[in-house]
């Protein structure tokens, strides 16, 4: 289980990667949806960071639900509620089972995609989140991790988008790579980062 120093370790990890990719983020938004994900997810991490004190003082579930409900009202946009449940969920589902991280992860995964009504394919966050849910538990290591994790989001780039905004564009969304996978990406690959 995850302690309240390394909860804090791994918060800051992702928030920095989060801020340090928000204008490529914003501009992979650009292409195929209005240019705000990097600066709705900043909003949010840093938020997140103002309050990190009191969040990583908590026991670990929740701590997570915390950090939902704080990405819940400050990222905005569809991401906001989406990445809001992942972590609401996730703190939900290790709070009745701490000592099955993969099963909690894949839990929280089918939250977003209800919150949603996607799945994976659609050229979303979930083309990243599911694959890594299936990865878990697998024996994999952590570099494994991270590479799949990338070449989810290079897959984003020859899918047609069925939600979000970037579905207005039909066809025309094809040859972009969808800035909620990146974002989701760079996440999973600060975290692995940080993790003994
Ligand atoms: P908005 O589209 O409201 O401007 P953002 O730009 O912050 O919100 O987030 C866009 C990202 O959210 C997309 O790249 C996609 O990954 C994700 N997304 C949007 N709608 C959905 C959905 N219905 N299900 C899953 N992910 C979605
Ligand atoms: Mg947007």
């Amino acid at each position: 289980m995850i302690g309240q120093e390394q909860l804090s370790v791994l918060v800051t990890a992702a928030a920095g990667t989060i801020s340090a990719h928000a204008d490529e983020l914003s501009e992979l938004d650009s292409a195929i949806g209005d240019g705000d994900h990097g600066y709705n997810m900043k909003r949010g991490v840093e938020a997140v960071l103002g309050d990190l004190e009191a969040i990583s003082a908590k026991p670990l579930p929740e701590a997570l639900r915390a950090i939902g409900t704080k990405l819940v009202m400050t990222v905005g946009g569809a991401s906001g509620p989406l990445y809001g449940t992942m972590f609401l969920a996730l703190g939900k589902e290790l709070a009745i089972n701490p000592d099955d991280f993969a099963a909690a992860f894949h839990k929280a995964v089918d939250a977003v995609a209800a919150r949603g009504k996607s799945e994976f394919g659609q050229k979303t966050l979930l083309d990243v989140l599911y694959p890594i849910a299936a990865a878990l538990d697998t024996g994999k290591s952590k570099a494994e991790i991270v590479a799949l994790a990338n070449q989810e989001v290079t897959a984003t780039r020859d899918r047609k988008a069925v939600r979000g905004r970037a579905s207005f564009l039909g066809d025309r969304s094809i040859g972009h790579v969808d800035p909620g996978a990146r974002s989701s990406a760079l996440i999973i690959e600060a975290i692995a980062g940080k993790l003994q």
